[in-house]
């Protein structure tokens, strides 16, 4: 990995005036993983603890008029044509899956976890996420047996408005699509090239490196590896899930949704325990299984940062697509092992 790996380290001198106005060093470290091409800026010193920010009096207010909750999801929310899904509306479970309503691409979806308006995190355990993880599955198969040409696919979850989401009532955003969005399609290819150069998986040598270094690797569950990614995609880190050895949607058995669920929930729980309470979790999942490629999920806490409310996404990341890391991946990766 130490090609891949770059970190570049340099400080920056200033006259601190909490100190008499004595000159101090702050350290700058640059991270880039040439893989994924995500560049991150480890800069622990500017770590401020989140609050617990889900605002309960506005989930309340919310419910009055929410499309999702059960007396509204009939007449309020749209339906799949019949030769989609027969019916108009995919049920499973406590789960059901609508199309969105404000669709970005030609199979874009919504699995509405449960009837219940407000799920705090403390509360999604591996039964509240079964219904809408199989419900997502369960629309993937029904867009293939509609059209064969539908292979690529990703389910998405904006946990609570501070991470993007539209709406309180807990949803995954499921996405099917002849061809993958650019960063899917960026690890397909990388993933196909290093398989043909190195005659092994990136994500096979990734795993045995990381679990060797021990620095970044969290836990596995059964196939399902979780640990840290090196270059980060989130504020507070990102935690990478990799299926050991699984390309293909076909390939993942129900033990291995049962060991990514346990994992999510042991994570979620470390999460909760931070007051990370917001966060973004994509899925990719591919139906041909592409040479190298794992199917893998990537989860990053969202926070708003104390006092004003501040964004966790800020210029650098619009404008420069480099990401600002307060909360280095080796500390995140700790917080997670020690979390049962
Ligand atoms: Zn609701």
């Amino acid at each position: 990995m130490k090609d891949i790996f770059i970190t570049q380290r340099s400080e920056t001198r200033i006259r601190d005036f909490n100190d008499g106005f004595n000159e101090k060093t702050v350290p700058i470290e640059v991270r880039t993983d040439r893989f994924t091409g995500r560049v991150s800026r480890i800069l622990p010193f500017r770590l401020k603890v989140p609050e617990p920010s889900h605002p309960l009096d506005l989930i309340a207010e919310a419910k009055k008029s929410c499309p999702f909750c059960p007396e509204r999801i009939e007449t309020r929310t749209p339906m799949f044509p019949d030769e989609i899904i027969a019916g108009g509306r995919l049920r499973h479970g406590k789960s059901v899956v609508i199309p969105n309503a404000f669709p970005y691409c030609s199979f874009c979806g919504v699995a509405i976890f449960a009837p219940d308006h407000y799920i705090p995190m403390d509360r999604l355990t591996t039964d509240v996420l079964a219904d809408p993880l199989e419900a997502s599955l369960k629309w993937f198969d029904a867009l293939y047996a509609y059209d064969p040409a539908i292979t690529d696919y990703s389910i998405n979850w904006n946990y609570m408005p501070t991470a993007g989401g539209s709406l309180f009532h807990p949803h995954f955003q499921v996405v099917a699509y002849p061809e993958p969005t650019t960063f899917q399609q960026h690890l397909i290819s990388e993933s196909a090239a290093f398989q043909k150069r190195n005659h092994t998986s990136f994500w096979a040598s990734l795993l045995d490196f990381e679990k060797k270094a021990k620095e970044r690797y969290m836990f596995s569950e059964g196939k399902v590896e979780f640990l840290a990614s090196f270059s980060p995609g989130g504020i507070f880190g990102e935690v990478l899930v990799l299926f050991r050895e699984l390309k293909s949607i076909d390939d993942v058995e129900n033990s291995a949704w049962a060991s990514f669920l346990k994992g999510l929930v042991r994570t979620l729980s470390c999460f909760h325990r931070l007051n990370l309470d917001n966060l973004n979790m994509t899925l990719l999942l591919s139906r041909t299984g592409e040479p190298g490629m794992w199917v893998q999920a990537r989860i990053m806490p969202r926070v708003i940062i104390p006092p004003w409310g501040t964004s966790d996404v800020n210029y650098f990341e619009k404008g420069h697509d480099e990401k600002v890391v307060v909360f280095p991946p080796e500390h995140l990766a700790m917080e997670i092992r020690a979390t049962r």
